[in-house]
């Protein structure tokens, strides 16, 4: 079959051995496109390559963070495709080629990835290196990049002969661009200048936007002589009439906005706050999920093989996790426990003890996701664990580069470790990955997420952790305003309010929670525990998975049956 959708993003994360991803985004893209493989819809991936990876995190006893790059060999692990295709940037032309990864579904449906890459003899120095590393560099390197992605993805598409392609799927905005390319394609040589109305209408009814972000600094933006620098004066003046420059901006989120016939949100929060940001557009929202398979830990996995066997070709039926006998639910959970505390001990050389009480906290490392919340009053946490029952934390995440709130998180995470040592052991794992986040949201008791609302678009690995037994608690933000039930799904941090929350309230909360509820059951009520565990499962991993979250899409917005 055809493909019929293209799903562009710039971060893609299909593999542990592809480091092409820096964090949510990316494992979305590869959730949704294993699933569409799963499902046999007809569609395509495009990427960029990465060849010096996103970056491998190094961390100093202090928990100063040094970025190491993440040298891979494509070659080994890739299939190079025939075409290649130009890309005029900056006056010149690049070339570019790409890289295939093909997905087999569950039925055997095929589902091809394309890596697009630049590192070609026959560019420049500079060019050549455009494919090299994610969200590295300035403006300029990003804009450059985007370029790539947009124009030189739809171009090496029809290179490749996909001629059935309906759909364009803008995952984020950073491949908005792919706009200019569908319109300079239909125009089939004739200068932008030509297009008309129905042009524009015909651009609009073949792509569809995802937007992630809920802050307005979050999106994409060039100033205006960078945009004309890098575009040319026959696309810049293009956008100009369109009137895609704002204040002397070109924003990537608008400009995909404007390009698409169906614009949504990644959560029914998301949706309600994007409209109130995009006042002038229809944004619908439809919530992220996981790819259940690939996020289940191998000892649950096996007992949903033996207690609902059509788990993996319809994930509904995670819904029949209520009939599982707690003691064999915890069985499960005590194998995964045990193998995530031998990862961190051949890693980090600590041992934790399987007995305790384990809260885990791993995401990118940012100012929003506030991983020192929890930290907020060392001597709160500390009496928690001398009189309710003991405890210890694991933490994961990489900052970027450049996120100077993010590393110093990390660095604050380190010195409260440093206070409470020989109270509540704190680790923390480094080099965050597909790979390690499969062991952390299936080992831990507890998955905690305290972003600072409304900044959490959906958020995912608290569905990886339900899928494994492990209940959130969690700011009402993102996916949890619809994936949590008090007390039967999990816990809140605080209320569910407009506007951003009182970081005190927030932590006062979150201790009152842990002190008077959740430590409490797991020691004090195993059982009650484990049927929290049950609802994570039967509620939230039979609905916050990509297969229904694709199958919304292919409905509400590919027009597709599956
Ligand atoms: C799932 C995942 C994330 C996203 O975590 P959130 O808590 O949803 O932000 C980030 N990084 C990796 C490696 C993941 O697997």
């Amino acid at each position: 079959m055809d493909p019929r959708v293209a799903y562009f993003s710039m971060e893609i994360a299909l593999d542990p051995a592809l480091p092409t991803y820096s964090g949510g985004l990316g494992v979305l893209a590869g959730d949704t496109l294993l699933s569409a493989a799963d499902l046999g819809l007809p569609m395509v991936g495009v990427t960029l390559l990465y060849r010096r990876g996103y970056f491998r995190q190094q961390l100093d006893s202090s928990g100063s963070q040094k970025e190491l790059p993440e040298d891979w060999r494509p070659e080994d692990l890739l299939t190079p495709v025939d075409p290649q295709v130009t890309v005029e940037i900056e006056g010149r032309d690049v070339l570019v080629r790409a890289w295939r990864w093909q997905i087999q579904g569950i039925g055997g449906h095929i589902v091809p990835v394309y890596f697009l890459d630049t590192d070609l003899e026959q560019n420049p120095p500079w060019d050549r290196r455009l494919t090299d590393t994610l969200y590295g560099g300035d403006d300029r390197y990003r804009l450059c990049q985007e370029v790539v992605l947009g124009i030189g993805g739809v171009r090496l598409l029809a290179a490749l002969g996909y001629s059935s392609i309906e759909t364009f799927h803008m995952n984020e905005g950073h491949a908005a661009l792919l706009s200019i390319a569908l319109v300079e394609q239909r125009l089939a040589g004739k200068p932008l200048s030509a297009a008309t109305r129905d042009d524009l209408d015909a651009l609009r009814r073949r792509c569809i936007f995802t937007t992630h972000t809920p802050v307005p600094a979050g999106h994409d933006q060039f100033p205006r002589e960078l945009a004309e620098r890098v575009l040319g004066p026959a696309r810049s003046a293009a956008l100009e009439r369109a009137g895609r420059f704002h204040d002397g901006l070109l924003n990537m989120t608008n400009l995909a906005i404007h390009a698409s016939h169906y614009i949504n949100g990644v959560g029914m929060r998301h949706g309600e706050i994007s409209r109130g940001m995009f006042p002038n557009y229809p944004v619908r929202a439809i919530t992220n999920g996981v790819h259940a398979v690939r996020w289940t830990s191998p000892p649950f996995a096996a007992l949903f093989d033996r207690h609902i066997p059509e788990w993996r070709r319809d994930n509904l039926y995670l819904r029949y996790a209520v009939g599982i006998e707690h003691e064999e639910i915890a069985a499960a959970h005590a194998v995964a426990k045990a193998a995530l505390i031998e990862e961190i001990r051949e890693h980090s050389g600590v041992s934790l003890d399987p007995s305790v009480f384990t809260i885990g906290f791993a995401r990118r490392a940012t100012g929003y996701k506030r991983p020192e919340l929890l930290l907020t009053d060392l001597e709160r946490l500390r009496s928690i664990a001398m009189r309710v029952g003991p405890l210890q934390v694991v933490y994961s995440g990489k900052a970027h580069p450049l996120d100077s709130s993010g590393r110093e998180a990390i660095r604050h995470v380190f010195q409260a470790a440093g206070c409470l040592a020989g109270s509540v052991p704190i680790v923390y794992v480094e080099n965050y990955d597909l790979h390690r986040a499969r062991f952390l949201t299936s080992g831990v008791d507890l998955w905690l997420n305290t972003p600072q609302r409304p900044q959490e678009a959906s958020g995912t690995s608290g569905m990886k952790a339900a899928l494994n037994g492990v209940p959130s608690l969690s700011i009402l933000d993102g996916w949890w305003v619809e994936g949590h039930i008090e007390g039967v799904t999990g816990w809140s941090i605080g209320h569910d309010e407009n506007g951003p929350g009182d970081p005190a309230a927030e932590a006062a909360s979150l201790y009152e929670k842990l002190e008077s509820v959740i430590v409490p059951m797991f020691y004090g009520r195993p059982d009650a525990f484990r049927a929290v565990m049950v609802s994570a499962i039967a509620f939230n991993g039979s609905f916050f998975n990509t297969q229904r979250m694709l199958r919304q899409y292919a409905q509400n917005a590919y027009g597709i049956e599956c």
